[in-house]
């Protein structure tokens, strides 16, 4: 029996780890796939996929597991640059996808989980475990595991708060967690106002990139967040006017 876990950079699949180490659960590999935004830029937060390389791996290959980051053949742009061919909709026919649909996102299908179900479908499933970081207060997402998948979190009985103070315990905890409670790729639709703060105060080239991608002409997902027509313009210009407005009470 081959042992997998799949590691998001997260406390829970953090925890999910430093459990199969402290109660010697069989663990052969620890898979990361990272989203990416274009050939050559990652889709995770730099601070983030920096964790996930530079502190989290080299600790899971001190413990001795072998570590593996996995790509999806498609990136973000890919999916932001397809043409589509057929739709319902005739309008739509010709135009480009754009920005994806908060709520139904693609890229976590086209870009994170296929790479996942392509390394997994290569196996022989009868012979393969995989562990995944879900906590006892999410019964919902536990009742759905799949067959082969099973929870280090439920067998020793862990919340998401104990995977948190675990994972603290190890240093294993993603910087993300500064100023967010979740992960996730830097230009998602669901990403709170906090989450954008950070971006376009720590990345303007990826904050840039976003005001750009809103300024393709003939595009079908036009607008950043295309469920509640949140433009990334509006809120540069609320950031803006807010940071404006901070460094003239701080001159008073
Ligand atoms: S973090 Fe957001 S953009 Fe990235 S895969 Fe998940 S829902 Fe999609």
């Amino acid at each position: 029996m081959e042992y997998i876990a799949s590691f998001s950079g997260g406390k829970d699949s953090a925890a999910t780890v430093i459990l199969a180490k402290e109660h010697g659960e069989p663990l052969n590999e620890i898979i990361f796939s990272e989203v990416m935004y274009s050939e050559t830029i990652s889709g995770e937060l730099p601070e983030h996929i920096n964790f996930v390389k530079n502190v989290a791996f080299p600790l899971f290959e001190s413990w001795g597991y072998k570590t593996k980051i996995l790509r999806a053949e498609k990136t973000y742009l890919d999916l932001f640059y397809h043409t589509l061919k057929k739709s319902k909709y005739p309008e739509r026919i010709g135009k480009k996808a754009g920005f994806p649909m908060a709520g139904k996102c693609a890229v976590n299908r086209d870009c994170k989980v296929k790479a996942i179900r392509d390394y997994i479908a290569a196996k022989d499933k009868t012979q393969l475990t995989q562990y995944i970081g879900i906590a006892i207060d999410e019964p919902k997402r536990l009742e759905r595991l799949d067959e082969g998948k099973v929870s280090l979190l439920a067998k020793y009985n862990y919340t998401e708060e104990m995977a948190k103070a675990k994972a603290e315990e190890y240093g294993l905890l993603s910087p993300c967690y500064e100023y967010s409670t979740r992960g996730g790729c830097w230009f998602c639709p669901n990403a709170s106002i906090q989450e954008l703060k950070h971006l376009r105060n720590n990345y303007k080239e990826l904050w840039d990139e976003l005001l750009r991608l809103e300024e393709i002409p003939d595009i079908i997902g036009d607008v950043w967040n295309t469920r509640n027509r949140t433009s990334i313009h509006e809120i540069e210009e609320r950031l803006f006017w807010e940071k404006a407005q901070m460094t003239v009470y701080d001159f008073l």
